[in-house]
């Protein structure tokens, strides 16, 4: 199954949320038999990094947006877990500082778009600022209403200087969010991530669909795509946005860079240090 064509959203096209199954799995019956399918996956996705690094021409940024509980941190957990360091790096889009809301909404955003041959993840993102802004009226609509071309014009000047934009939506029901939290309730090491806002947030389920649909109708570009990731299972939303970055990865024409110096040159070199690494090796031994 193509995720890429199943799950995108079309530029302008209207998404009913709650109209998407959350619990999707097409045809795949278990995490066991999806586990292998997704390991390669993430084979796919370290080969193809290494070459975009080599590269050093391109860069990737991958978003993404959910309600809490739904699993941002899992994917970067399991998804990422191929990839190199060296050259990946991840940020999480919190409360803007001082600072961060003395300056423009895409300031933040901007500072941590991927450089050329980096794969940047954003945690949240610029997108918070037509979501928990709107939703919370922490801005006019006046405000974050002209916020969404800003952020199209935004992601096309990303993506005319090479970076390619994947954009992931991971959508659960409010059940599957409940179960969640009661597992976090219920295991002493996950207390840490239950906010003084998670039922509070839960109330406003409805508000933040809109936001969401809205994001989704009029930010869903050919440059930078969302996907609509059905994540009440945490194997299949792994297995759907793995495969969804690989495909992209694929397309991107990555290839290892030419030499710059001369093969035959560096080779007559090793050839002369080696013969002089022996004579050494040999004297030490008194031959
Ligand atoms: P978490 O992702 O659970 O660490 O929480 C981060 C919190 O920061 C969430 O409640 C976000 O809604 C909030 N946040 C992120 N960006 C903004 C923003 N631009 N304005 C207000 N709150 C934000
Ligand atoms: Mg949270």
């Amino acid at each position: 199954m193509n995720y890429r064509k199943k799950f995108v959203v079309e530029p302008g096209e209207k998404i009913h949320l709650n109209k998407v199954d959350p619990s999707y799995t097409g045809q795949h019956e278990s995490h066991e038999k999806a586990m292998p399918i997704m390991q390669e996956h993430i084979a796919r996705m370290d080969k193809l990094q290494y070459l975009l690094y080599a590269d050093g021409d391109q860069s990737l940024l991958i978003v993404l947006q959910a309600l809490d509980a739904a699993g941002k941190d899992g994917v970067v957990r399991h998804v990422f877990s191929g990839m190199n360091p060296q050259g990946t790096s991840v940020f999480g889009f919190k409360q803007p500082s001082k600072d961060e809301a003395a300056h423009d909404f895409l300031w933040r955003a901007h500072q941590r778009a991927p450089a050329r041959g980096e794969v940047v993840i954003f945690n949240r993102s610029h997108y918070e600022d037509v979501l928990v802004v709107r939703v919370h009226k922490l801005a006019k609509k006046s405000i974050w209403s002209k916020r969404y071309d800003l952020i199209n014009d935004f992601e096309k000047m990303l993506t005319c200087n090479g970076t390619r934009i994947l954009k992931f939506f991971l959508h659960i029901s409010p059940e599957e969010q409940l179960a969640r939290f009661k597992q976090r309730l219920d295991d002493p090491s996950r207390h840490w991530k239950i906010s003084d806002a998670d039922y509070s947030e839960r109330e406003l389920w409805s508000k933040y669909t809109e936001a969401y649909e809205d994001v989704l109708e009029l930010t869903s570009t050919p440059h930078a795509p969302w996907y609509v990731i059905p994540s009440n299972h945490k194997w299949f939303r792994n297995l759907a946005i793995s495969q969804i970055i690989a495909d992209t990865m694929d397309e991107m024409g990555l290839k290892l860079p030419p030499t710059h110096v001369d093969i035959d040159t560096i080779t007559k070199q090793f050839h002369a240090a080696e013969q002089k690494q022996a004579k050494l090796v040999g004297k030490e031994r008194g031959d």
